[in-house]
């Protein structure tokens, strides 16, 4: 369906030359699956290799390229023992140098005798010049193949620079040329270049410049990413509210009795909340509809109470949430609410497999099922309802699924409501999920007592450890959050083990230790343990982030939380103050913070409104603070930087305006390229809307 001209570059890698299954996997971990994705990942950095003919002018541990005549190979005779080609540049010697080095290889690409052309680090030890493990090994008839500025790529282990370049620069060639989709008056406004030109630019950097937050390039890549989303939801948007949805029964009574019977009473903010939803569910339009909150503000009743009314009214009810542990909790959460109404309430998740998932999926199929909660498992191509006429999807980050929900059930058009794990901004809502309709909660429940924090240097941990044995006295549950150290989770794993065991040493078997790593059945075992056994501190990496909800736990600890974004704070703060005891939050934080840092952790100690630090995060968050933008909890683009370039979102929503209004189906000169840019970026699911009719 993808015109011929794109579709070369949607290639699986597995068609690159040289790409089997193992380096797949290793670019599958960057994120890579076709050849497209590639261009996607831009440098981050760029490196200069200066060539110079004589090893005099180059400077000592510089990047270097010299041209080097192979004298004599001396292998390695034991492991450890570097093997070192002698050489000669020009008149003056150097070695190269390989640590557990391949023989074969080194002998077949260093023939003695030869002329090549050596890039790497030049190094002077023991009065000698050397060079270790070169990047490039050339023959001089190649040599222009090496650039003498190179970018360096973000990278995952396992894989080198080179062989990022190689690719990168295979797949560079052969970009298609494109016509321009957008707007003249929006080129000219920021002086674009064109689509090709921008990527070969960014992937070509010649100074530093070219890299930076608002280069050009970068910027007009980011226009066609915004454009390409927004665009797509419009389309899906125009296409849904020409179709009716499912009017539900006005009448309320079981929803009122619900209401009455629950052990507390709901906020204002819920009602007018749930009076929004319950509007729109009575109308014959479909609902779209996101439901703003705080963590703990109590979405969840709210969303209840649609599925109840979709319940009533003949229809099932859908929840879907990106984990097992969060499906499993709201499951039992909602059976106990529901349980005076009769109501059938089923999981599905990606555990059910074989006997178990054939009866499950026929419940949904036949309609015994009328509540059912689930992660992923829930859009698998064999699931099918019987008459589902609302979908909730929780915390979901990853908007993609919202668009897919859209239409998955042909025919029935089921209203839709999504909750956003953290409250969202408004300029961020209409970027990540376009007009749609908001409703917000912004009261916390009644009673609660907001929570304390604090923070304190992580050489004072000697006095937490003592306040923290008090606290145990009373049979207090705490979670004890560590660091993000790098994007890696074995990283974050080992630090915190030790904390695991460090704490292990003082309170002996109260601590308990979860991270990503474990299968969800182990983290829904040790959640379940933590909760209901006589244990009170649970260790665990950032994978408690996402609503899970322990009431008994009335304390967090977050170390190093100077390298936390502040949205992610403030999530994981979340997860304390559920009941009405006083509950506290210590952020533990090295001694010499960065500014910004700084500014978080006082905005975490001024305030608990999840829409204030929002704001305030969009704010802080500067250009180039590719941790916060990665933890913040948002949509996230591949290129666009919403903290940085939502100054584009204005002119990004009156084209696709203009657009949808000129020529919604696309059939335009105009719009057929800016078909290309969907496809692209991998908006199929619009252009199959289209297609649709
Ligand atoms: P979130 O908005 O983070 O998803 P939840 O829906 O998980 O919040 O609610 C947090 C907790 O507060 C739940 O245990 C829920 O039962 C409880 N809760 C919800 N609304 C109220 C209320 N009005 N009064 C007291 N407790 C409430
Ligand atoms: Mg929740």
């Amino acid at each position: 369906m993808r015109p011929q001209k794109i579709n070369s570059i949607f290639s699986p890698i597995s068609q690159l030359p040289g790409v089997g299954p193992k380096i797949e996997g290793l670019f599958n971990r960057m994120g890579i699956y076709r050849y497209i994705h590639f261009l996607w990942h831009i440098p981050y950095n760029l490196i200069k290799r200066e060539k110079h003919r004589n090893i005099h002018e180059a400077k000592i541990n510089s990047l270097v390229t010299l041209k080097l005549k192979i004298l004599e190979h001396k292998p390695s005779r034991f492991k450890r023992q570097p093997y070192r080609i002698h050489c000669l540049c020009e008149d003056t010697p150097i070695d190269i140098v390989y640590f557990y080095a391949r023989h074969p290889v080194i002998r077949s690409t260093l023939p003695i005798g030869k002329e090549r052309y050596v890039s790497g680090k030049l190094e002077f030890f023991r009065n000698n010049f050397q060079i270790t493990h070169p990047s490039y090994v050339i023959k001089a008839e190649h040599l222009n193949e090496m650039k003498d500025v190179e970018p360096i790529y973000g990278l995952t282990a396992g894989l080198s620079q080179r062989i990022v370049l190689k690719y990168m620069q295979k797949i560079l060639t052969s970009l298609p040329e494109l016509e321009e989709w957008i707007e003249e008056k929006y080129t000219n406004k920021y002086s674009f270049h064109s689509w090709k030109e921008s990527l070969l630019t960014i992937h070509n950097p010649e100074k530093i410049e070219d890299l930076i937050n608002n280069n050009i390039f970068r910027r007009r890549l980011a226009f066609d990413e915004l454009l390409a989303h927004q665009l797509a939801i419009a389309i899906i948007r125009n296409s849904n509210q020409k179709k009716r949805g499912i009017s539900f029964d006005s009448n309320q009574k079981i929803v009122q009795e619900f209401i009455k019977s629950l052990p507390f009473q709901l906020t204002k903010s819920q009602l007018d909340a749930w009076s929004e939803i319950n509007n729109d569910l009575s109308s014959d339009n479909q609902m779209v509809r996101l439901l703003q909150g705080d963590v703990g503000s109590g979405k969840t009743i709210v969303a209840l109470l649609g599925m109840i009314q979709s319940i009533s009214s003949g229809y099932q009810a859908a929840m879907m949430v990106p984990t097992s542990i969060l499906a499993n909790q709201h499951f039992k959460n909602i059976s106990k609410l529901v349980s005076s109404l009769s109501i059938k309430v089923l999981i599905l998740t990606g555990k059910d497999k074989g006997r178990s998932r054939i009866e499950k999926i026929e419940k949904i199929k036949n309609g015994s099922a009328q509540i059912i909660i689930g992660t992923h498992a829930l859009i698998q191509d064999d699931v099918s309802f019987k008459s589902i006429g609302l979908v909730v999807i929780d915390e979901q980050h990853r908007f993609g699924v919202f668009q897919r929900m859209a239409f998955t059930y042909k025919g029935l058009k089921p209203s839709i409501l999504v909750m956003s794990a953290t409250p969202i901004p408004r300029t961020l809502s209409l970027a990540a999920y376009g007009d749609m309709d908001e409703s917000r909660i912004t009261e916390k429940p009644i009673g609660r007592l907001p929570i304390i924090t604090t923070s304190l240097s992580i050489y004072k941990e000697k006095n937490l450890i003592e306040r923290l044995k008090e606290k145990l006295k009373t049979n207090n549950k705490v979670y004890w959050i560590c660091p993000l150290v790098e994007e890696s989770e074995e990283i974050d794993l080992k630090a915190a083990t030790i904390r695991f065991e460090n704490l292990k040493n003082i309170f002996k078997n109260k601590v308990l230790l979860i991270h990503g790593r474990l299968p969800e059945k182990e983290k829904e075992e040790i959640m379940e343990k933590f909760q209901n056994q006589d244990f009170n501190i649970l260790v665990s990496t950032t994978v408690i982030e996402v609503g899970i909800d322990i009431k008994e736990a009335t304390t967090i600890i977050i170390e190093h939380s100077e390298r936390f974004g502040l949205a992610q704070l403030h999530q994981l703060r979340g997860r304390v103050g559920r009941n009405d005891i006083q509950s506290n939050c210590i952020l533990l934080h090295k001694d010499n913070m960065g500014e910004n840092a700084k500014k978080r952790i006082k905005k975490m100690k001024e305030t608990t409104d999840g829409f204030e630090i929002a704001e305030e995060d969009l704010k802080i968050r500067g250009p180039g603070e590719v941790l916060g933008r990665k933890q913040s909890g948002l949509p996230s683009f591949k290129l666009a930087d919403l903290s940085f370039d939502s100054d584009l979102l204005e002119d990004v929503r009156e084209s696709v305006l203009n657009t949808i209004s000129l020529d919604p189906k696309l059939i335009s000169k105009k719009g057929e390229n800016l078909r290309h840019l969907l496809y692209l970026f991998e908006r199929d699911v619009a252009i199959k809307t289209l297609m649709a009719g």
